[in-house]
């Protein structure tokens, strides 16, 4: 059996999901007809306090949208450097809605609302495009699943309040945050205009993610859905997948988190290893002795049938997630520390 740490998406439906799946009464949701979407739709909103939410098939879709509503072609958003919808949406954010990035060098993919100010360019400097949008990310991914500290999102929404700007919060990993952080959805509700959530990370579903937000952005965003080509059918059997997580796997995150921090706690104690960077959530990134090479390292694991990814500029990550088991993990640190 392979041990995969790439990422928390490569895991496959337990037998009570399936069985979630197989149940699920479904609908033509292009009719929005299909009582399992509307459902799964009605129990996000409500339990971020939000007006509306919708169903799509990936987060990039939902990040996209979400960017598509806020803006109009020739503006400018504000994030992080390594932001998602900058580095890994394939240019989606100028193919889709025609934006530029204004890029903040932020700390582990986190901006302050100091940052966002310093960046607004002057409305009514007409050379420079117009600021209406910035987009946060929570976990963050490239910056290893660090989160956000809660205040200083709320001092980045005055910002945004104050200059009329939307915000917008990639939560593929929210959930993560939520239970690391012990934090109220709701209070998350109350300071985004829109949340894309991922159904298909750490929740463990086969695909999914649900854009929340109020009535006034929602209102076109299922015509928007439609234009990046993801009206879909009876996709209540993937919506009853999310329902199914959404009761069952959001406390457990907890447990990814544990074994993520023990993961990270065994790396820092090996000669081998240069850093590691604070573990929050499910997330470890760190770095080999420039003595190791990343290449050797890593294909040596895999010959132990143990899969991490690199990030390039020499960084290494392990992501832990619900097919990650006891067995696999006492393996892997097993592993690690026979290295030394
Ligand atoms: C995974 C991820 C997404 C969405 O990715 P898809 O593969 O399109 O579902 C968006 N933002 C972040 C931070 C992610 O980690």
């Amino acid at each position: 059996m392979t041990i995969d740490l790439r990422s928390d998406t490569v895991t496959k439906p337990t037998a009570a999901m399936l069985q979630a799946i197989i149940n699920a009464e479904t609908g033509d949701d292009v009719y929005k007809e299909d009582p399992t979407v509307n459902e799964l739709e009605e129990k996000l909103a409500s339990l971020f306090g939000l007006d509306n939410a919708l169903f799509f098939p990936t987060g990039s879709m939902a990040n996209q949208a979400a960017i598509k509503l806020h803006t109009q072609p020739g503006e400018q958003l504000i994030c992080d450097k390594w932001a998602h919808v900058f580095n890994y949406e394939g240019g989606g954010v100028s193919f889709n809605s025609g934006v530029s990035c204004k890029l903040i060098d932020g700390s582990r993919g986190m901006i302050t609302a100091a940052q966002v100010e310093e960046n607004i360019n002057p409305p009514d400097f007409y050379h420079s495009p117009l600021t209406t949008l910035v987009c946060l990310e929570n976990t963050t991914n490239k910056g290893g699943g660090a989160c956000y500290d809660l205040e200083e999102i709320k001092k980045i929404r005055s910002v945004c309040t104050a200059h009329g700007l939307g915000l917008h919060l990639d939560g593929a990993r929210l959930f993560n945050a939520l239970v690391a952080k012990n934090e109220d959805p709701k209070v998350y509700g109350e300071i985004f205009d829109t949340i894309s959530i991922c159904l298909s990370k750490g929740l463990g579903t086969p695909l999914g993610t649900v854009l929340i937000g109020t009535k006034e952005i929602m209102k076109n965003a299922i015509r928007v859905r439609k234009v990046l080509g993801g009206g879909m059918r009876q996709i209540g059997f993937m919506a009853a997948a999310g329902i199914y997580a959404l009761e069952h796997h959001v406390k457990r995150l907890s447990e990814d988190h544990q074994k993520a921090t023990e993961i990270s706690e065994v790396l820092k104690k090996q000669s081998y290893i240069a850093s590691v960077e604070p573990t929050e959530t499910n997330i470890v990134i760190f770095t080999l002795k420039p003595a190791f090479s990343e290449e050797v390292f890593m294909k040596d694991l895999s010959e132990k049938k143990i899969r991490i990814s690199a990030m390039g500029k020499g960084k290494l990550r392990v992501v832990t997630h619900y097919d990650y088991t006891e067995e696999m993990h006492k393996y892997f640190l097993d592993t690690l520390n026979a290295y030394s």
